[in-house]
């Protein structure tokens, strides 16, 4: 897949901006504070809605104007589509082919693209939060309906947490509602888990490849799904899943009105990397564990191609400086010549003699980008 074309209209600080892409490589150059990572952002909105950066869709748009505007044209295998986004203090609007889009469902999914900032190097060392959205981001693009049962889940969990509150403070005494909460909870749940863990056996897959490579073969990587509940990781089946995670939930019942909260699901559990058996977030090395970090973050590449058929479009915002020679080599190797990619950098010195593919090179410069004659 392609992103042929952008349209940026009062997103960040560009006031208005046509750029169309038609080399695979593309690099934008600039000094700091000049609006690279923004425009990786509009393209990142454009794919996902949100940008990776801030909640707050405010920050999105030209401090002078009320509202933004993102569009792009997409090339698949299955041809062109026209992508459409508006952010004002009203919401989103998206549309798919000029027909606006009710569903978030149905229009993440149309640009996949894979994100790698410097920040990702610390997928293994961060908090479980950011694994946990690092899974719900990936995998929400390859599988839509998990998007949605995600947000069930988050809704659910929210009007459990708020009526288990009530019961603490004795405003409502009412159990017939928390079981049915319970089973809800326990569905949708059910869910996102058999999601997550089928998501997870096929990463781990591609990334030990790559990690292997990386590593010169002397490591291999295991990613776990580290799970609030019991569960069966080899063999498990939807209804087992739910089953489990409704029976957890009952169990832990006295804990949970005694807490007023919900400690047990999705929402609490993480991913576990071990190198050579070993923990790589406790004892792995800096470089095991930046190794870690690249090789999950390039498999999703293989991950989605093999789920879709198509290979997303790569934004590698300052990540270059942030690794060493042989690293950025791996990292170049995988992506040239198939992956459209979009890197930012404030110099060339990184990429000098290391590029087999001839790159487009666009100067940033207070909000206005100039293609390289
Ligand atoms: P670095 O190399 O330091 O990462 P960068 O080129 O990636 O720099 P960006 O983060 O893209 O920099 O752009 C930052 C600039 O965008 C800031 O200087 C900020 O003033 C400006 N900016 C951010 N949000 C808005 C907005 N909503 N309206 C106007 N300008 C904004
Ligand atoms: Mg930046």
């Amino acid at each position: 897949m392609r992103l042929n074309k952008i349209e940026v209209q009062h997103y960040r600080n560009y006031d208005g901006l046509t750029l169309d892409f038609p080399k695979t490589l593309n690099i934008f150059l600039g000094e700091n504070a000049q609006g690279k990572t923004n425009l990786l952002e509009s393209i990142y909105v454009l794919a996902m809605t949100r940008s990776h950066r801030t909640s707050n869709e405010k920050e999105l748009v030209h401090w002078d104007s009320d509202s933004a505007r993102i569009s792009g044209v997409i090339e698949k295998k299955t041809g062109t589509v026209p992508l459409e986004i508006i952010i004002s203090n009203k919401g989103r609007k998206t549309k798919v082919n000029h027909i606006e889009q009710k569903r978030l469902s149905s229009y993440i999914g149309q640009l996949n693209v894979i994100l790698f900032a410097p920040e990702d190097l610390s997928l293994v060392k961060g908090s479980p939060q950011l694994r946990r959205k690092f899974i719900d981001m990936e995998l929400g693009q390859v599988n839509p309906i998990y998007l949605y049962d995600l947000v069930q889940y988050q809704s659910v969990l929210k009007q459990r947490n708020q009526y288990l509150k009530q019961l603490a403070e004795k405003k409502q005494s009412d159990h017939i509602y928390l079981d049915i909460l319970t089973e809800q909870l326990a569905e949708f749940g059910g869910k996102v888990l058999f999601a997550r863990l089928e998501f997870i056996k096929k990463l781990e897959h591609w990334a030990n490849l790559l990690h292997k490579k990386i590593s010169h073969e002397k490591e291999e990587l295991a990613i776990d799904y580290f799970s609030s509940i019991p569960l069966d990781k080899e063999n498990f089946s939807l209804e087992e899943i739910q089953k489990q995670l409704l029976q957890s939930l009952l169990d832990s019942r006295k804990r949970e009105l005694f807490k007023a909260n919900t400690f047990l699901g999705p929402h609490r559990d993480d991913l576990i990397f071990n190198v050579n058996g070993q923990n790589v977030q406790t004892y792995g090395s800096q470089g095991q564990q930046r190794t870690t970090a690249l090789s999950v973050k390039l498999a999703e590449i293989d991950l989605m191609y093999s789920e879709t058929g198509e290979y997303p479009v790569l934004l590698l915002d300052d990540v270059m400086s942030e690794l060493d020679n042989e690293r950025q080599l791996h990292l170049l190797e995988t992506i040239e010549g198939k992956v459209q990619t979009f890197l930012t950098t404030t110099s060339l010195d990184h990429l000098n003699n290391k590029l087999t593919v001839e790159p487009d090179i666009f100067y940033v410069h207070q909000g206005e980008i100039e293609r390289e004659a």
